[in-house]
């Protein structure tokens, strides 16, 4: 039977997620990649564990997850069954809804068919009775976002979830969306945007709207995808994310150019004494409005590397400097 370290919540940093009362850890897991039916179910779980152990207490999801769509949640919900289950109330699950899911117009986008039809997929892969934070997953152009907040807003009074929140939003919209959810007396707990080295998008104007708002911010895919380790700089090897056919880090968006920046990235890495990979995550840690960074991971090994971040030294005006320069 599954007996988590009992030192797990010494190992890790948390940060409260905007103006609310939870706290999340520095470092989350999501399950986007290598948790689906075409993988190695077992190696999934002890992923999980391995997580766990090291204090990371949110497991990132969404309905369509996999491949096939779906199967990470069965993962995740294989996990709980079989070692998770009794810590149910020491974690953050997650899931979300607005991409392409089931075929027909109820199956993607922001509607309040779909979003309340998802949710009630996705708790029973997982075999759970709530998720703690629900997302719409990306802007629906079409529907009113009057409908998409007013069914978070009666998703979390349902009970089947305990927190909403927003992925992809931009500045304005995310404005727009909390000031929607506000007036129907719900707070936007968090929004889930892309930032990394590779991806600034968020430094123009996104973190100040979630400062402002007391929104709490977990930012996907803070190692691109892996190209911000040490990973490709001798090409891309068997196994890799770019490697796979099911990867959505694709073989041409390992260019030449990223892999010469990487490379002198990872010599200034290597001369603060620790992994680029490290080094990427203490980076988007930087800003105060930061709450997680939200890795992927296909080995144990990366976890473990991903949560020394965590007590890496602050970055010096002169290495910042440095940093935008290499990716100028
Ligand atoms: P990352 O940028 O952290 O990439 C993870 C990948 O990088 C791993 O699968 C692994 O790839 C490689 N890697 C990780 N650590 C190391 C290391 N120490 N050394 C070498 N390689 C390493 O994040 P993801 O792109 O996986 O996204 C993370 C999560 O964000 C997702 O699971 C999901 O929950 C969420 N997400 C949300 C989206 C949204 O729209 N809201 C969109 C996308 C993601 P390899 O397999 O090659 O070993």
């Amino acid at each position: 039977m599954y007996q988590p370290d009992e030192h797990r919540y010494d190992r890790m940093k948390f940060n409260r997620c905007g103006r609310s009362g939870i706290q999340l850890p520095a470092i989350s897991l999501g399950l986007w990649h290598n948790f689906g039916g075409v993988d190695t179910i077992e190696n999934g779980r002890i992923m999980l564990r391995r997580a766990f152990d090291l204090g990371i207490t949110h497991f990132d999801l969404a309905n369509n997850y996999g491949p096939p769509y779906g199967s990470a949640e069965q993962t995740m919900g294989y996990a709980m069954q079989h070692d998770l289950f009794p810590y149910r109330d020491e974690l953050i699950i997650s899931s979300k809804a607005g991409y392409d899911m089931w075929p027909g117009p109820y199956g993607n986008w922001g509607s309040r068919k779909y979003l309340v039809a998802s949710l009630d997929q996705s708790l029973k892969r997982m075999g759970i009775d709530y998720v703690d934070i629900f997302y719409h997953h990306r802007p629906d152009p079409d529907t009113p976002l009057e409908e998409t907040m007013g069914a978070l807003r009666d998703i979390l009074r349902s009970g089947k979830a305990l927190y909403v929140g927003i992925s992809n939003y931009p500045p304005d919209l995310t404005a727009q969306a909390e000031q929607i959810l506000n007036s129907m007396g719900t707070h936007c707990l968090i929004h889930q945007p892309k930032y990394s080295m590779f991806e600034r998008w968020v430094e123009d104007g996104l973190l100040d709207v979630l400062r402002d708002k007391g929104i709490g911010c977990i930012v996907f895919s803070p190692l691109a995808q892996g190209l911000l380790t040490d990973k490709y700089l001798e090409g891309i090897p068997e196994g890799s994310r770019a490697a796979k056919p099911t990867g959505f880090l694709k073989r041409d968006q390992v260019t030449k150019e990223k892999v010469t920046k990487v490379r002198r990235l990872n010599e200034m890495a290597m001369a603060r004494g620790e992994s680029l990979a490290q080094m990427a995550l203490a980076w988007v840690l930087r800003h105060k409005e930061v709450t997680s960074a939200l890795i992927g991971a296909s080995r144990v090994e990366q976890i473990d590397d991903a949560v020394k971040a965590t007590k890496s030294a602050a970055f010096s005006s002169e290495e910042l400097k440095k940093i935008d320069d290499i990716l100028a």
